[in-house]
């Protein structure tokens, strides 16, 4: 596993002295394991530093233990750990959201937040970029789900991204060619902790409809999660011709958007209104 971790590593990046890699880490196993490796792989790279982010939600009973588990694990490897939190980034909690979001759900709340902070703290440490703990069961159920519904454009972006967006840190996923049970023997084999709680504003979404169907598939079929995945690698360059990079302008806030106001700062502006209004 940790091979082809490094084998996916260097297909999608070309790491350079002075690199700084931001690390996405919710403390679940995905991004633990993520976590882990990098820092095992690039241990004797003494040019690149490696940063760890979290970002509180502000879930109560929910995010706490799992960011003791990320302190304990950073202080443990020597690890620089930002927590960015959405009280201090937009004055709300996610336990202050979620009752209120009836238009969206919670999570579509909470991922368009957690976006821009992850955003926000890979531009301030100088992330040349950030890596996230997707496996190859998300990256195949983003896939299936963008075709299915006909969003080429999002299909094009999914990434790994090779092509810089000012003011956007390009994504990197180890984890994309390996399976998530994988991931799972491997923390447990590897003795990593990781936080197994489930969030109390997770809904049955769309995407796990998505995780059934391919499931199924791979057991009609097995090797078809990686089959979806090979094939949209095959793909993307004529997809890329395709689509146009979006031509993203600047947020008051500084967070690229391609309206006048990005998504972050429409949705906090609402929640907050509605906080005080109720
Ligand atoms: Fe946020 Fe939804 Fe995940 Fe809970 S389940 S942390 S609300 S995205
Ligand atoms: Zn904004």
């Amino acid at each position: 596993m940790e091979r082809r971790v490094k084998r996916e590593i260097r297909k999608q990046v070309d790491l350079k002295p002075g690199d700084v890699i931001g690390v996405a880490v919710s403390g679940g196993k995905d991004s633990m394991v993520t976590l882990h490796m990098l820092d095992r792989i690039l241990n004797h790279r003494d040019d690149i530093e490696i940063h760890c982010i979290t970002v509180d939600e502000g879930i109560n009973g929910y995010r706490p233990p799992s960011i003791d588990i990320v302190r304990d694990f950073c202080r443990s490897r020597d690890i620089q750990l930002h927590v960015v939190s959405f009280e201090k980034e937009f004055g709300l909690t996610m336990d202050q959201v979620a009752p209120l979001s009836v238009d969206n759900t919670p999570c579509t709340y909470c991922g368009v937040f957690r976006r821009k902070c992850m955003n926000d703290v890979a531009e301030e440490i100088g992330a040349s970029y950030l890596a996230t703990g997707h496996n190859l069961d998300d990256v195949a159920q983003s896939i299936m789900m963008n075709f299915v519904r006909g969003d080429v454009e999002r299909l094009a972006r999914l990434g790994p991204h090779k092509k810089v967006q000012p003011g956007l840190v390009p994504r990197i996923y180890p984890l994309r060619m390996i399976p998530e049970k994988e991931s799972l023997l491997y923390a447990m084999v590897a003795g990593i902790r990781y936080h197994d709680g489930t969030c109390p504003y997770w809904e049955a979404a769309l995407r796990n409809q998505y995780r059934e169907i391919i499931d199924d598939l791979e057991m009609r079929s097995p090797g078809s999660k990686f089959s979806i995945v090979s094939s949209y690698d095959k793909i993307l360059p004529m997809l890329s011709n395709y689509v146009r990079p979006a031509g993203l302008r600047r947020c008051h806030c500084g967070e690229p958007t391609l309206g006048s106001e990005c998504k972050a700062c429409e949705l906090s502006e609402k929640m907050r209104r509605k906080i005080r209004d109720p």
